[in-house]
């Protein structure tokens, strides 16, 4: 593994450096997520930002409004955009446009990748039900052909952005006669049909991030059902695949502030000599060290083409625990300066961590999968 640039890189990286330096959204951080016209506008213009510049879609095909560049781009940028302090980069557009890309026809290319990528139209991911997420195979919601239109009826489940979103991709049930795998299929679905009702799901910080998103006979156009009929399952597994990859690159250069933050607020508050929060943070420093190892490691396999497989359950599973690490030892540090305001970010750092080891698959989920790789018994 080289982890250096080569000079293409560099000047791609020091061109990106140069521009983060002079575009930003001033104050991004002080807009209240429950605030949700100035949050969305505040995504969708970051969004627009980006993509005027050329910085989205690094990986895709050229013809699908991508830069056909390796996935080492990518990580430069949300290496990059992470080190800037900048608005977290549009993340859900990657995944959700392979799908589109991938299992779309021609006339759906044209349609949604554009609109996509620019971010006019923002989506969410409709997958998750109330008793359908680690085993999302059985999930529920129905989808019954009538004419040249889908009725669809049923619940999704911490549907993150539904409140912003425009559009969804969503997974139904199509056939209940096959076995349960087989009989999913993809829809893209607009948000503001009548029929669908999107309720906010507060997490602590007052975002209503997520949401419980209610579906009563919704009509959906076929043209829209993304696939062939029973090809949902397929659809979803590539959609979340490509869910991490890159992006932890950028968790990584947060992990990297974060460490030198705890740094000074340890010497500061004369812990340097406490032993059990030096062997906490030389913890932080490993989990950090081995979490980037392994995001070199999936990079290369990316470089020299393969798509991402099973083994992102490691990375899942050594993200979640570093990133949870440090806001705890983050919390522990600030002791009640968390909770009087002074030091409050590691109480939010500690709230926003805590569902890292469930969403995109809990961390039992992840081993589930490591087990079966390494042909292990079943649990
Ligand atoms: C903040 C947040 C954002 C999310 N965003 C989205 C989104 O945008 N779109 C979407 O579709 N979904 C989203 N999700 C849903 C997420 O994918 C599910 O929460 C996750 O897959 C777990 O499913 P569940 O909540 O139904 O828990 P369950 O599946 O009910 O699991 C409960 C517990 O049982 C354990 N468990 C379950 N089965 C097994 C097993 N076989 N072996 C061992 N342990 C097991 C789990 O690990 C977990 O600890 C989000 C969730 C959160 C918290």
């Amino acid at each position: 593994m080289d982890y250096r640039d080569t000079p293409e890189e560099a000047a791609f990286r020091q061109s990106l450096r140069g521009w983060l330096a002079n575009n930003t959204i001033e104050g991004w951080k002080d807009i209240p997520e429950d605030d949700i016209p100035r949050y969305k506008a505040m995504r969708k213009q970051w969004q627009r930002m980006l993509y005027d510049a050329g910085y989205l879609a690094l990986t895709w095909p050229v013809e699908y409004g991508g830069r056909g560049q390796s996935p080492t781009y990518e990580a430069i940028l949300n290496e990059e955009v992470g080190r800037a302090s900048a608005p977290p980069l549009p993340g859900m557009i990657n995944y959700l446009g392979r799908a589109i890309f991938t299992y779309g026809t021609h006339e759906q290319k044209l349609r949604f990748l554009p609109t996509l990528l620019n971010g006019d139209v923002q989506w969410c991911q409709g997958f998750s039900e109330p008793s359908a997420g680690s085993d999302l195979a059985s999930l529920r919601t129905r989808a019954v052909l009538d004419g040249d239109h889908y009725v669809v009826n049923g619940q999704k489940m911490w549907t993150s952005g539904a409140i912003y979103a425009d559009w969804c991709l969503l997974l139904v049930r199509t056939n209940t006669e096959v076995p349960k795998h087989k009989g999913i299929s993809c829809l893209l679905m607009p948000m503001d049909s009548p029929g669908v009702t999107a309720r906010p799901i507060y997490l602590h910080s007052g975002s209503p991030e997520t949401a419980e998103v209610f579906l009563d006979d919704v009509r959906v156009p076929a043209e829209n059902r993304i696939g062939a009929e029973g090809d949902g399952w397929r659809l979803a597994m590539t959609t979340v695949s490509f869910e991490r990859g890159a992006a932890d690159v950028g968790f990584i250069a947060n992990l990297g502030h974060q460490l030198e933050a705890l740094k000074r607020e340890i010497n500061e508050r004369g812990l340097a000599d406490d032993v059990a929060i030096r062997r906490r943070l030389a913890q932080a420093y490993v989990d950090t060290r081995v979490l980037t190892a392994n995001v070199a490691r999936q990079l290369s396999m990316r470089v020299s083409g393969r798509d991402p497989g099973p083994e992102g359950s490691v990375g899942k599973l050594l993200w979640s625990r570093a990133a949870q690490g440090m806001a705890q030892l983050g919390l522990d540090v600030a002791g009640a300066d968390a909770l009087t305001g002074r030091e409050s970010e590691w109480l939010s750092d500690y709230f926003t961590t805590r569902p890292t080891s469930v969403y995109g698959g809990s961390s039992q989920i992840q081993k589930n999968i490591l087990a079966r790789m390494l042909d292990m018994p079943r649990e």
